[in-house]
């Protein structure tokens, strides 16, 4: 159980709440083409309505660097979250943040109305968690609440320092959920336990497949990731993604899961390419047989039937990283074949988020997981095992 107060604890009644929430949605020509992270953030902001709580949003969009960039202003996100709320959302479009707009909105507010503040990543000093913008943020409100899961794995003003000038903080629904999800199935998973791992990079992942190890019954690694582990077997992998420098880590781990009893189950088979697109000759070769001048860019036949048997005796699966260039429809299969194992299961299954929630989505099995977690680089380091600052800085119950 977290052990930090809850939107719950809280009595909002006339009181203005600051909550920030993750509305980092992707943008389109200004239109929202994924709203998931706006939906996924309205039971909190129900919740304070209800009670009768003046409610402050602020989140970040995209990455400004410090300054006021208007195609990455959150005006879209007023817009429709409007509509979903019903409700007016006033939106105080301040370059600096907390302005002149901000502060007169504030002040005008009634209880269950909602003002929206312009993107905090407008001010430099927001990613610095330095303490002058922190202080302006509190300057708002009485109570801060922090939702977003998805930007709690860093120390910035609006998620760390703000909660230390309130006179109250909680975490909101949506954090308690993603926390309640991915810490259960980390630390009290029913086993069988199978953690999927793919992605480009072994180095983005160092320390998830290390303290996965200690939990799991079975890690499964594919993706590009894959390769640099078949090197470390003495396999040839031709231009396949491989980071040399990461060979040696490979077979530590190895080493380690043997040690552990983990079974690690790695491609046996693999789709190959001369280039990198789409409409391109490809063939399917053992994973440890790669000829020069050509790359892997899917797991094959073969080691999509290896992932799903292990995957279908699972009682916990977590997910994390495409098993291929998803991306490109003919280098989709690998993915999708581990996405519909976990759909036909009965467990609990888990989406680290990032590149394999969108995969999830895009391929119509989102709804037939357990939880799709909304914060990929916050999961990854909930996966290994570290505490997430947006969580600790807010008080304990
Ligand atoms: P990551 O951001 O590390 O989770 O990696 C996601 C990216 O890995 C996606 O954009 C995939 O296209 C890419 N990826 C997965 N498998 C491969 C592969 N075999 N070769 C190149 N890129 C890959």
């Amino acid at each position: 159980m977290l052990n930090k107060k809850s939107v719950d604890d809280l009595q909002v009644k006339g009181k203005k709440v600051l909550v920030r929430c993750d509305f980092n949605v992707p943008l389109q020509d200004g239109e929202i083409t994924d709203e998931s992270r706006i939906t996924a953030a309205l039971p909190t902001i129900k919740k304070l309505l209800e009670d009768g709580g003046k409610v402050i949003l602020c989140s970040h969009m995209g990455k400004p660097k410090g300054e006021a960039k208007p195609e990455l202003s959150l005006a879209p996100v007023a817009k429709r979250l409007s509509e979903l709320l019903d409700k007016d959302v006033v939106f105080a479009k301040d370059e600096v943040v907390v302005g002149e707009n901000a502060r007169k909105a504030v002040a005008a507010m009634k209880d269950g109305e909602v003002v929206l503040l312009e993107n905090t990543r407008y001010r430099k000093e927001e990613t610095k968690n330095e303490e002058s913008f922190s202080k302006e943020l509190a300057s708002l409100a009485d109570i801060f609440v922090n939702d977003a899961f998805g930007s709690s794995h860093r120390a910035h003003c609006s998620t760390v320092g703000v909660a230390e000038f309130v006179k109250e903080s909680a975490v909101g629904y949506l954090m308690e959920k993603e926390i309640e999800f991915l810490g259960n199935a980390v630390n009290n998973p029913k086993h069988p336990f199978v953690a999927i791992l793919g992605g480009s990079k072994v180095s983005d992942k160092i320390n998830v497949i290390n303290n996965l190890l200690d939990k799991v019954d079975t890690l499964i690694i594919g993706g590009g990731m894959a390769y640099t582990f078949g090197v470390a077997k003495g396999g040839k992998v031709g231009e396949s993604l491989l980071e040399a420098d990461k060979v040696d880590y490979a077979k530590e781990m190895m080493a380690k899961a043997e040690e552990k009893g983990v079974t690690l189950l790695l491609p046996v088979d693999t789709i190959i390419t001369k280039e990198f697109k789409n409409d391109t000759e490809f063939k399917t070769v053992s994973a440890l047989d790669i000829p020069d001048g050509w790359m892997g860019l899917d797991i094959g036949e073969k080691s999509r039937e290896l992932f799903a048997a292990a995957i279908k005796d699972a009682k916990t699966v977590i997910w994390n990283g495409p098993m291929g260039v998803f991306e490109f429809e003919n280098f989709a299969g690998g993915t999708k074949a581990v996405a519909q194992a976990m759909a036909d299961i009965h467990a609990t299954t888990i989406i680290g988020g990032g590149d394999s929630a969108a995969a999830v989505n895009q391929l119509g099995f989102g709804d037939k997981m357990t939880h799709i977690s909304t914060g990929g680089g916050a999961s990854l380091e909930f996966l290994e095992g570290k505490d997430l600052p947006g969580v600790v800085a807010v008080q304990d119950k």
